[in-house]
């Protein structure tokens, strides 16, 4: 049985085995996890660069487009403006005519304007009756005027009033009218440009998706032109609470600072990051304020700024680029780690479980094997006590029994001797009781006799005395005891001269002749008491068998049933106990068995049902039987 540590130490190792696949399953899945969310934010970080290139790239185009119309006014201006210079009036014709079809060749301006070298309007364009009143007024102090005329080169304007309406809408661009033959300054031509004009030609020319929202602000942040919230403010201050102020408090400075370095003339994109509730987080996955801001430059001036704001949410970016953290595979990988760690987790659970009630099993019948153990301990000690007990009983039983045979010597003794009639003549019915007692007596001793000889079998204590004995001789006295017997029963003893091979002499048994005459006799008495009431016939033979002597005794007598055959040589047995023939102790057979074996010799029988039976015993042959029969044939030896 294994040991409860066996199985502690083999549940260790497999819990250990489990715990490793939970840990490479938390480990795998912290790593697929770190990798798919690495990849999630590279995705998403370049979703932002590239919405910050677009962004970029729209600023510039406004600005350039802006800057293409703005120069073109400009371009116009200074050519009527050369023109001018060679018109001493101002006023010519051919200059007029010039100032009209500039208007018309522009699609951005909305009327021309000159004033002489005082500010004095002298002629316009516009046909509005509200201006044609004002010619002749000085604007001297306008800034389109004052602009050129101290610059001595052509000027763009901020967002300024126009010159009969409060709004300041107009983006003036003025050029000097100087004397080509000593450079005087003789006047201005102004072009007046309507920040709308500006805003349709670059809608016209930039398209604009719905998500974006662009603005041109002049140098001093006015708005100029707009799409989205601040297309209604025109005119508008950026920086007012009136454009600012509409955009959420949480990215105001962010948009602040991204003008303030626009109208520095720098390019570039302003992010911010704000979370689903529009504040601004630091989380770089999350929804994103871009502001793109690109300076207008005409003839390397910055004269206006345009940006461009978008606002983009994570959902929309993910429609772009799938969420790697939701593609299949990594799905499939995340259940199977998942299943396997749960899987683990079970395994472990039932293992416990199991593995406690093994120990709880193997502990147990540890415990039933000890008290075994402890039990066929107890047993060996009685049966040893037992066989110390036995002995005891059978070394008493056996010195009981030669006690009781002491007094029988001296009434068969005695019994003899008045039935010789050596102490005088006795009455013949005292003779026949006496016969009695006498048979009785003996018949007790041969009983008592048995007894012994079966407990000293038994004990291992029968003494054999070996010597070299002439077979026949045993066969001889055999007969002549069992003669009367025979006699009595009517039955013819036959005793053969033996049989032996050539060259032997009389064969000589290594044996103790007492106890093979004893089996002899027994056997001889148990063929005569067996034999038939009528012709019974019992013939003792010998006969040399390679290194033993073969006694045998054949009766034809009853025989012995086959399926008795067994235990004719055990002790006590008797195949009839009711026939009056067999009256015995049923301990002959086993006693002659002891004897015949004690020898080295073996005893055995064949029988046939009321035909006979033969029974055989086998004595070695003396070893020195050779020297034995010599001395027997040498002259004067003495027969023993
Ligand atoms: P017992 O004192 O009864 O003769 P034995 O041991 O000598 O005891 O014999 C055992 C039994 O074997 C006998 O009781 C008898 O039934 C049977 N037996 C022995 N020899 C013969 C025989 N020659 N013929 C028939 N039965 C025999």
């Amino acid at each position: 049985m294994q040991s409860p540590n066996f199985y502690t130490r083999k549940n260790n190792i497999i819990a250990a085995i489990l715990v490793g696949i939970i840990l490479s399953s938390a480990v795998s899945l912290a790593i697929l996890h770190s990798l798919q969310s690495q990849q999630y934010s590279h995705l998403i970080s370049e979703s932002r660069r590239q919405l910050e290139s677009g962004l970029l790239s729209k600023a510039s185009l406004i600005s350039k487009v802006a800057a293409r119309h703005i120069a073109e006014v400009e371009h116009a201006t200074e050519i009527v403006a050369s023109n001018a210079a060679a018109d001493p009036t101002l006023t010519g014709e051919n200059l007029k005519a010039l100032l009209v079809s500039s208007v018309q060749l522009t699609n951005t301006i909305n009327a021309m304007y000159i004033f002489d070298k005082d500010g004095i309007l002298v002629y316009t364009t516009n046909p509005s009756p509200a201006v044609q009143t004002r010619v002749g007024e000085s604007f001297s102090d306008h800034i389109a005027f004052v602009g050129a005329k101290n610059k001595k080169a052509s000027f763009i304007s901020p967002l300024t009033e126009a010159i009969t309406a409060d709004i300041s809408d107009r983006i003036f661009i003025s050029a000097p009218i100087v004397d080509p033959a000593n450079a005087e300054f003789r006047g201005v031509v102004m072009s007046s440009m309507p920040s709308a004009n500006l805003a349709d030609s670059i809608n016209h020319d930039v398209a604009l998706e719905g998500e974006y929202s662009m603005a041109l602000v002049d140098i001093k942040g006015d708005v100029a032109a707009s799409s989205g919230p601040a297309g209604s403010r025109i005119g508008a201050n950026i920086f007012s609470d009136e454009i600012l102020g509409q955009v959420p408090e949480s990215i105001r400075v962010g948009f602040a600072n991204a003008l303030n370095d626009a109208l520095v003339g720098r390019t570039g994109v302003y992010t911010i990051n704000v979370n689903d509730q529009g504040q601004v987080t630091t989380e770089s996955i999350s929804d994103v304020v871009m502001i793109g801001y690109t300076p207008v430059i005409v003839n390397d001036e910055t004269v206006m700024v345009s940006f461009i704001v978008e606002s983009a949410n994570i959902q929309s970016l993910l429609r772009e680029s799938e969420n790697p953290a939701f593609a299949p595979t990594f799905v499939v990988s995340y259940i199977i780690l998942i299943i396997m760690a749960i899987f683990a987790a079970v395994i472990i659970v039932i293992n416990r479980k199991l593995s406690g009630k093994v120990t709880k099993s193997t502990l147990a019948l540890e415990k039933n094997n000890l008290d075994l153990l402890t039990i066929t301990a107890e047993l060996v000690n009685k049966s040893s006590e037992l066989e110390k007990a036995n002995r005891a009983r059978d070394e008493f039983s056996a010195m009981i029994t030669h006690e009781l045979k002491t007094p029988l010597v001296p009434i068969i003794a005695y019994c003899e001797l008045l039935i010789s009639g050596a102490q005088g003549k006795l009455p013949p019915q005292v003779t026949e009781k006496l016969n009695i007692i006498h048979e009785s007596a003996k018949s007790l001793s041969r009983l008592i006799s048995d007894l012994l000889d079966v407990r000293k079998l038994e004990l291992g204590q029968l003494k054999l005395d070996f010597d070299a004995v002439p077979a026949r001789e045993i066969v001889t006295k055999a007969v002549e005891s069992a003669k009367p017997l025979a006699d009595s029963k009517n039955v013819l003893l036959i005793s053969y001269p033996e049989k032996t091979e050539n060259g032997d002499g009389p064969l000589v048994i290594k044996g103790d002749q007492k106890r093979i005459e004893q089996v002899l006799n027994n056997l001889l008495s148990n063929a005569i008491k067996f034999a038939p009431e009528q012709n019974g016939v019992v013939q003792i033979s010998l006969k040399r068998d390679n290194a033993y002597v073969a006694f045998t005794v054949e009766d034809n007598g009853i025989g012995i049933p086959a399926d008795k055959v067994q235990n004719i040589f055990q002790k006590f047995y008797q195949v009839n106990t009711s026939s009056k023939r067999s009256a015995g102790s049923g301990l002959g057979l086993a006693i002659c068995k002891g004897i015949v074996e004690g020898h080295g010799g073996k005893i055995w029988f064949e029988s046939k049902i009321n035909k006979g039976s033969t029974f055989y015993f086998s004595i070695p042959l003396f070893a020195s039987e050779t020297q034995a029969v010599e001395r027997e044939k040498a002259p004067g030896a003495n027969k023993e």
